[in-house]
């Protein structure tokens, strides 16, 4: 990787131009957000609340957790502005919505539809559970959102209740169903294995997904659960999931270069996409194959925290800066951009998940937004 010299990261101008209607949009060469190794950010995830109607076994306790505040917690607006400086001023290209779970946001269609009239248009994706996605997807379509992710970790309905402490697989099902209706590309399915003997349905849901043309994308589970569970020596790996979908499938190396892609992805001959497109199947090999180096997110949480890791040991709260009133707009916009700027210059060369001196974040995945 090319290291960059740089000096103490400062606010620049606009990062984007606006052209003609219908052209292509007009980026500054500028890297907006870069970090000490010389990563540009142009990816980032935006928790819109820590609440979620399931309690996957690896994200939550049964219970739930101690949920923010309602006024801790951004406002459409202040969503909205955060994300406009993110785009204008740092460089940020694509804008993912999750959680806790998105959906629970009634006012999700809104916050898409205001990103989605930003120049330059990012684009816009959603990472759900599915739960109600059905009720939903015409509309935020119609917002503007772009593409889709479902997490479904099995379509045995027993196995299913087991692992999310809800019987609701059918919604998810209808869900993935209802966002192919909608005319959404690439639908991906997220699933992570909580358990060896998970392994042995994954091929079953691999078919699912081949069958419906959704794209499996299987996680290695993180260390990020609430209940502090994740087990080194337990844990699935790549390799295992590699070796059960091999057991039915014939798995080609993909073609198609990676870039700062999370998942290592295969062609699975014989099967298409809707669009004609050979299948692919991608695994998310966090822990035994990081991709850090390749890493272009940066992370802002319900409660305004800018985080430039999934296990980041330290945010950045942009609601004093936003809610102090003591600024004109323009110095809020240009408190924001300075104090993102630090922080993701301040971004580790790894998540250090594999380093003896690992200790797992205070924040839950579902707290961050994965
Ligand atoms: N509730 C939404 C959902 O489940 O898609 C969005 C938030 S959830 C935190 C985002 C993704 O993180 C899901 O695909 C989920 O499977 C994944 N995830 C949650 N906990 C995880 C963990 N400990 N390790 C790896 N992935 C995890
Ligand atoms: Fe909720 Fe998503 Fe966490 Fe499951 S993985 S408990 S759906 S936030």
């Amino acid at each position: 990787m090319t290291v960059t010299a740089l000096g103490l990261p400062q606010r620049r101008h606009s990062q984007g131009r606006r052209a003609a209607a219908n052209a292509e949009p007009v980026y500054a060469e500028d890297p907006g957000l870069i970090d000490r190794f010389g990563r540009v950010v142009r990816d980032l995830r935006v928790s819109v609340t820590d609440r979620c109607n399931l309690r996957c076994t690896y994200c939550m306790p049964a219970d739930g957790l101690d949920w923010l505040d309602n006024d801790a917690v951004l406002t459409t607006g202040e969503f909205v502005r955060i994300i406009a400086v993110a785009v204008r001023d740092l460089g940020v290209r694509s804008v993912r919505f999750t959680g806790g779970e998105p959906l629970l946001r009634r006012d999700l269609e809104a916050i898409v539809a205001g990103v989605a009239a930003l120049y330059p248009r990012p684009e816009i994706a959603l990472t759900t559970n599915g739960v109600g996605l059905r009720h939903r997807i015409d509309g935020l379509v119609a917002a503007g959102l772009d593409r889709i992710n479902v997490s479904l970790d099995t379509v045995d309905p027993e196995r299913f209740a087991r692992i999310t402490r809800r019987a609701r697989l059918t919604d998810v099902v209808d869900g993935l169903a209802a966002a192919r209706r909608a005319g959404l590309g690439t639908i991906k399915v997220n699933a992570v294995v909580p358990d060896r003997q998970d392994l042995a349905r994954l091929p079953e849901l691999a078919r699912f997904c081949l069958d419906h043309g959704y794209q499996l994308r299987v996680i290695e589970q993180m260390p990020l659960d609430a209940d502090h569970r994740w087990n080194r020596t337990q844990m699935v790996t790549a390799d295992d999931i590699l070796d059960a979908l091999r057991s039915e499938f014939t798995l080609v190396d993909d073609d198609r270069p990676r870039g700062s892609a999370p998942a290592d992805t295969w062609m699975v001959p014989g099967h298409h996409t809707p669009g004609g497109e050979p299948a692919r199947i991608g695994v998310i090999a966090s822990i035994t194959r990081p991709f850090c180096g390749d890493c272009d997110r940066t992370r802002l949480t319900a409660d305004g925290m800018i985080r430039n890791c999934l296990f980041a040991d330290s945010e950045t709260d942009l609601r004093p800066i936003l809610r102090s009133g003591a600024r004109t707009s323009e110095e809020t916009d240009a408190a924001i951009t300075a104090a993102w700027r630090a922080n993701t210059w301040a971004k580790a060369a790894g998540h250090g998940v594999n380093d003896p001196g690992f200790h797992q974040p205070d924040r839950p995945m579902s707290a961050i937004g994965g």
